[in-house]
């Protein structure tokens, strides 16, 4: 329990907090992760953003596993995690979450959106990989659950995309600035339920320390950035959170 009451006190000592959170937040709101057993790799490879764009057969698979991953996002809702959060972010002690997740729960919870950076962008809309334009889930799902008809571009007849970031696929630079502007500017930095093997968004934990922020990473199992952390903690995330959030 030192661990806790550790983490409690960093908590208390800080004004400005960072949180930074993966796929291991969403579990036990019934959202699989990438790398845990039962995870979504051991039944689906992630599609690169090279073959996405090289073959039609890619861009079918993504859009269907697009269309049932969204029964599950559906029915998910935020946890004692994401709620632990909010709460402390309720008290103003967090500046900002960043997230590598796609999946809105932490803006469910009650964080405003402008305070959440989404890493790997969001799920919730279409964009022509070329100009931009948006366009509605609802279309392409209309013209796709019929016959599997690839959405293109209304304006330029480019390549329809869900807006989240696949492996291979740039980085978008204004979350990544205002990323890396928090991790400077912070007094804690903590990590929850990442693994931290993704790049580019695992510099982000290692920029927080060089300028002198204290890390904290929560997850289930060791992470390559363990070493460079003031405080560990091989716990599960929603009765961690809760606790050190109530007590
Ligand atoms: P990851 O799957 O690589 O790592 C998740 C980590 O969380 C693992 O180390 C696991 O042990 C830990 N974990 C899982 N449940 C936990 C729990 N209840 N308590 C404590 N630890 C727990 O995920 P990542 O680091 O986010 O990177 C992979 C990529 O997956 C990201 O780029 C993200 O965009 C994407 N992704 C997002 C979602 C989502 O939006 N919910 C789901 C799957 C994957
Ligand atoms: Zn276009």
């Amino acid at each position: 329990m030192e661990d806790l009451e550790q983490f409690a006190e960093l908590i208390e000592n800080s004004k400005k907090v960072v949180f930074f959170t993966g796929a291991g937040i969403s579990t036990e709101s019934g959202i699989p992760d990438f790398r845990s057993p039962g995870g979504l790799w051991e039944k689906n490879q992630p599609i690169d953003f090279s073959d996405f764009m090289a073959s039609e057969e890619a861009r079918r698979e993504s859009w269907r596993r697009k269309f049932a991953m969204e029964v599950v996002l559906a029915g998910a809702v935020p946890n004692d995690g994401h709620n632990a959060i909010t709460k402390l972010y309720n008290l103003g002690k967090v500046s900002a979450v960043i997230t590598q997740n796609i999946d809105g729960l932490h803006q469910a919870s009650g964080v405003a959106e402008s305070d959440v950076i989404e890493l790997h962008g969001n799920t919730t809309y279409a964009k022509c990989l070329d100009c931009g334009t948006r366009m509605s889930l609802a279309e392409v799902k209309q013209t796709f659950g019929k016959d599997e008809t690839l959405p293109t571009c209304t304006s330029c007849g480019g390549i329809v995309k869900t807006g989240t970031i696949s492996f291979g696929q740039p980085m978008p630079i204004n979350e990544m600035i205002r990323a890396e502007k928090h991790a400077i500017e912070c007094d804690l930095f903590v990590v929850v339920g990442s693994s931290l093997v993704v790049y580019p968004a695992a510099d982000i934990p290692v920029r927080a320390c060089q300028h002198g922020a204290e890390l904290v990473i929560l997850n289930r199992e060791v992470t390559p950035l363990d070493p460079i952390a003031t405080l560990t903690l091989n716990r599960e995330i929603g009765e961690t959170l809760h606790h050190v959030t109530n007590s």
